[in-house]
């Protein structure tokens, strides 16, 4: 998964929780006044599908590369997130891309 398409799946997962959170204030709003949810369990995850969440960001695997950082304490910094780190993991602490060459 390049960065253009974390960019998308982050942005699909704020509308939906940006809608999310609307669905639960108009459930709230009616619970105070005593009426019946107006959503229920089954609205909330059709969101899921609504916003194209159903594929996990994991089945995707990033792969990314740890570049070289000049005059710095930390050594090494991911090519997806720019976490600096002083050795190289497989896998970056902070965004989860796959470091491992494709080799291995
Ligand atoms: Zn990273």
């Amino acid at each position: 998964m390049n960065y253009e398409k974390l960019l998308e799946m982050k942005r699909k997962m704020l509308c939906a929780e940006i809608e999310m959170n609307g669905l639960k204030a108009e459930n709230e709003q009616r619970s105070v006044n005593q009426q019946p949810m107006t959503y229920s369990e089954g609205d909330f995850y059709r969101l899921i599908d609504k916003y194209d969440l159903g594929i996990s960001i994991k089945q995707e695997i990033i792969k990314g590369e740890w570049l070289e950082i000049e005059n710095s304490l930390k050594k090494y910094k991911c090519s997806i997130c720019g976490k600096e780190k002083q050795y190289k993991d497989n896998f970056c602490p902070n965004c989860g891309a796959d470091m491992r060459r494709k080799e291995e």
